[in-house]
């Protein structure tokens, strides 16, 4: 069928949709792109929501992925606001709230993730918070702004990534912080015990106080209002809002309805897809923060619940709607800022995937590299306000060549001279 007559649809309208929809353009597609977003504002990007966003140094409009009047000058119809409810694919079409039919082509899920909610009493009371949205974040900054005035105190429950960048946000605003996580360290799933505790450490120097393995059983409160958090060691805490970041959860139900393959949770959930991020049905794809994708590098199936994720794997998908060869390879990398720290992360090294962790550069002064290591091969490094490295870390751990430890840990030596293929 010529391309002009074919209408492609996207559910969801983040990142990876608004990428996927722009890709879809630059690529020559001539047909109709349908974008559905059940929010009511235009797609953004969520990094800035709990950093310079919630701190109040970034204004609203920064966020966008593009300037609302781009997506008529680019023939994208939004449909905003407007939830899909079902997806009937053997009719191919995604049926909207309001009960309209949409009829594709193709179809890309870009559904992304929720927060996950805490399952203990007054969870519902409303000084409790989740972090996803930008009217969460409006709502979260005036929370910390109000808290900092009055001398308030917010519990943060897990002390993942967005946990800790609120606490530091919330420090920013000289609002009181306790940090409460069931294990030993922050960031453990991510960066494990070694690295994790660094970033402990960093939070402690600014005022933040953890309550480590401990879990919440309890939000006392009043009228609506939070007076104190209880956790499962018996101990009850100050608190005037609670911040559940206890991560986040695929939004499959959709697929799931559809009877698309997933992957179970234990396996870290999401749309089941392959290297070209097509679904178990070959007119549909899925994308970003919901879709488990095979990983030809890696060797395994992966769901990557980060901004360069969207932002490149839109485009990949958009290409592969389109029949074009794609495989879908990029080392998964993201970063995060606290306080005057900067970092990058980039490949995969789960606890228990890495036999060695090696600094490159002085921890104690937060001027360094992390390389995460199995047999002497590069899993993930992370650099730590150090700068443009990023390349090098990458094509050490695309080469999976084992690298010589000693030089690796000694900044003298040029990153580059040990990629191999690009040394002197
Ligand atoms: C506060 C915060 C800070 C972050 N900071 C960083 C960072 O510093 N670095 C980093 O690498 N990553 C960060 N991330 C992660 C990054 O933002 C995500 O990986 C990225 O947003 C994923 O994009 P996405 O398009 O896949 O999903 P989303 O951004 O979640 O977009 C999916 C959209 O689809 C909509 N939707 C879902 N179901 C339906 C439906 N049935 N019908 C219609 N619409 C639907 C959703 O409402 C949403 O608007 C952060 C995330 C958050 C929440």
């Amino acid at each position: 069928m010529v391309d002009a007559h074919r209408t492609f649809v996207i559910v969801g309208a983040g990142l990876a949709g608004a990428k996927a929809a722009e890709a879809l353009r630059s690529e020559g597609f001539r047909g109709r792109v349908i974008l559905i977003g059940d929010e009511r504002d235009h797609p953004y990007e969520r990094p800035a929501l709990s950093k310079g966003y919630l701190q109040g140094k970034e204004e609203r409009d920064s966020v966008f992925v593009h300037e609302p009047s781009w997506y008529a000058r680019a023939d994208i119809e939004l449909h905003l606001g407007q939830p899909a409810v079902h997806l009937d694919r053997a009719a191919r079409k995604v049926v909207l709230g309001d009960g309209t039919a949409v009829h594709y082509d193709k179809l890309l899920l870009a559904t992304g993730a929720e927060p996950r909610r805490l399952d203990v009493p007054g969870t519902g009371l409303a000084g409790v918070h989740h972090l996803r949205r930008l009217s969460h974040a409006e709502r979260l900054r005036g929370v910390l702004a109000t808290l900092g005035r009055d001398n308030g105190h917010l519990l943060i429950a897990g002390a993942g990534w967005i946990g800790l960048e609120v606490a530091a946000a919330a420090r920013g605003y000289g609002a009181e912080v306790t940090v409460v996580e069931p294990l030993a360290t922050p960031l453990h799933a991510v960066l494990g015990p070694e690295i994790g505790r660094l970033f402990g450490d960093l939070h402690a120097e600014n005022g933040v106080r953890f309550h480590f393995g401990a879990r919440l059983t309890e939000i006392v409160g009043q009228d609506g209002m939070v007076l104190a958090v209880r956790t499962d060691d018996g101990e009850e805490h100050p608190a005037h809002a609670v911040l559940a970041a206890i991560g986040a959860a695929p939004r499959t139900a959709l697929a799931e309805a559809a009877g698309l393959a997933l992957v179970d949770r234990e396996h870290g959930g999401g749309i089941a897809v392959d290297a070209s991020l097509r679904t178990s049905d070959p007119d549909v794809f899925a994308v970003g923060d919901v879709a488990a994708a095979h990983h030809p590098l890696l060797g395994t199936r992966l769901r990557v619940e980060h901004w360069a994720n969207a932002l490149n794997g839109g485009p990949a998908a958009a290409r592969a709607m389109l029949g074009q060869e794609v495989s879908y390879d990029r080392v998964p990398y993201f970063f995060s800022d606290q306080y005057d720290v900067g970092m990058e992360y980039s490949g995969y090294a789960p606890v228990g995937g890495y036999d060695q962790v090696l600094i490159r550069g002085d921890a104690a002064r937060r001027e360094f590299i992390a390389f995460w290591l199995s047999q002497g091969r590069v899993l993930a490094g992370m650099n730590v306000n150090v700068w443009d490295v990023t390349g090098h870390i990458q094509a050490l751990i695309r080469s999976k060549a084992p690298v010589d430890r000693e030089a690796l840990a000694d900044p003298s030596v040029p990153l580059a001279s040990l990629v191999p293929g690009e040394g002197a």
